[in-house]
């Protein structure tokens, strides 16, 4: 183990093996797109939708992934996977973070499969014809999905959906909107959440079905793509399905339970995403270390300066505790233990503060904190944006407070 990093030598040596396969092969991927790839005039269509070449340019990634065996190693065994485990998940995330910074314009961030997008564990709880029909596709990276459960009406409250899907002879029938769907404007399928049972919803006791519905499938478009902080697209958009039909094998997981088959996902997502804030802080907070050491103002480098030295230690100290967090919390569910409590805290506490340490590096950085060549706004957007999405910040702390509340847990955490 190294002591410093907490991570074992086998552990190292994968993240080091993932690192070689990115620069030999996701770098020439995006090397060949040259200056198209750093110019955002070009990575987008009038539309705001991504520009082919770069949709083009994400699958070669995750099929040279697939191939080199990275893509699907935190995936069941069941379908190809290597099952890694979740402490594995975390430090991998956070070691791209940490390497690349912000992944606005970088490849390697697709060498991994997410649940929005690829597959993972809910997989498995897909029918036997389903799973022949599309794994084989997903798992060699051919196939991108996406994530649907957030509508117009519905974010952190998702009791407010309205999608619902109605059973048709074989088929089920799906009417609604989606929205802030990562990924859908370039997908070529939908993991779409609808209502199947509306006095089990009304309760708030299930009633919500998952279903897999190719891009293609009449009745299915993708009305608008949203775009976020000035930019020129994106990759969020505005779903509608108007009586989408599709066969019941494509019902994935268990009827009227596709809240908790969502939660499975989205829980991963969570330690991916402290990953994330974690990983940038620290490629952040080296950047900023470094300046602080040769700029110099009144007579002494801005390291030199007490003001400038506690900001730093403030941001050391948070890095160091959100890191530990994140370490309990994934060795506890890899030994298969509820960490419902602990996933929220960590979203928590490493999102929010996380905002904090890059807002710091920036002040730091003085003017040259926000230039773009720094890419230190990039990251400060991409903070900003892990308050809100998987669950925002007040929707963890309303779940901490419930579980401490209630007694659920043991403020001890043993
Ligand atoms: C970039 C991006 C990507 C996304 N990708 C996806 C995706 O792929 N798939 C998907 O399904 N969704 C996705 N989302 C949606 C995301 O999950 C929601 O934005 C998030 O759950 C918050 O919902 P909302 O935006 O509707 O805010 P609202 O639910 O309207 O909440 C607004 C504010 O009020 C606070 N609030 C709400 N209820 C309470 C309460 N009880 N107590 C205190 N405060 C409260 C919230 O925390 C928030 O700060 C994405 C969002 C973004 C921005």
């Amino acid at each position: 183990m190294d002591r410093v990093t907490n991570i074992k030598p086998d552990e190292q040596s994968l993240i080091d093996s993932v690192h070689k396969f990115i620069e030999a092969e996701v770098a020439p991927i995006q090397a060949a797109l040259g200056d198209r790839f750093w110019d955002e005039r070009q990575h987008y269509t009038p539309s705001g939708k991504e520009a082919p070449e770069i949709t083009a340019a994400r699958r070669q990634v995750r099929e040279a992934s697939a191939r080199a065996g990275f893509y699907t190693m935190f995936c069941p065994k069941d379908y190809g996977g290597a099952e890694l485990g979740v402490r594995l998940w975390f430090l991998c995330w956070e070691s791209l973070f940490h390497r690349y910074g912000p992944p606005s314009k970088q490849l390697a961030f697709f060498v991994f499969s997410h649940f929005t997008s690829g597959p993972h564990e809910v997989w498995k709880y897909a029918k036997p014809e389903l799973q022949a029909e599309v794994l084989p596709e997903l798992t060699a990276g051919r196939l991108q999905g996406c994530f649907g459960m957030s509508e117009p009406d519905a974010g952190s409250d998702a009791w407010m959906m309205r999608t619902t899907a109605v059973r048709d002879g074989d088929d089920w029938v799906i009417n609604g909107m989606k929205q802030w769907t990562s990924w859908s404007p370039t997908a070529d399928f939908v993991m779409v959440y609808a209502i199947t049972d509306k006095a089990l919803f009304a309760a708030r006791r299930g009633g919500i079905s998952c279903f897999y519905v190719p891009t293609d499938t009449p009745g299915f478009k993708v009305e608008s793509v949203i775009k976020i902080f000035g930019r020129l697209g994106g990759s969020e958009g505005i779903l509608s399905f108007t009586d989408v039909r599709v066969p019941d094998k494509h019902m994935v997981g268990e009827l009227n339970r596709g809240f908790d088959l969502a939660m499975l996902g989205v829980r991963h997502g969570r330690l991916a995403n402290a990953g994330r804030t974690l990983g940038l802080g620290r490629w952040a907070l080296e950047k900023t270390i470094d300046y602080a050491k040769v700029r110099k103002t009144f007579g002494s480098t801005l390291a030199e300066h007490q003001t400038i030295r506690n900001y730093i230690a403030e941001a050391t100290a948070i890095l160091y505790a959100g890191r530990a967090m994140a370490l309990d919390c994934a060795d506890k569910a890899d030994q298969g233990r509820d960490v419902r409590t602990e996933v929220s805290i960590l979203k928590y506490f490493t999102t929010e503060n996380l905002f904090t340490v890059l807002d710091k590096c920036i002040q730091i950085h003085g003017g040259m904190g926000l230039v773009n060549e720094t890419r230190l706004y990039d990251a400060w957007h991409q903070a900003r944006m892990t308050r809100i999405v998987e669950g925002a910040s007040e929707i963890q702390l309303r779940q901490i407070a419930q579980h401490v509340l209630s007694g659920r847990v043991d403020l001890t955490f043993a």
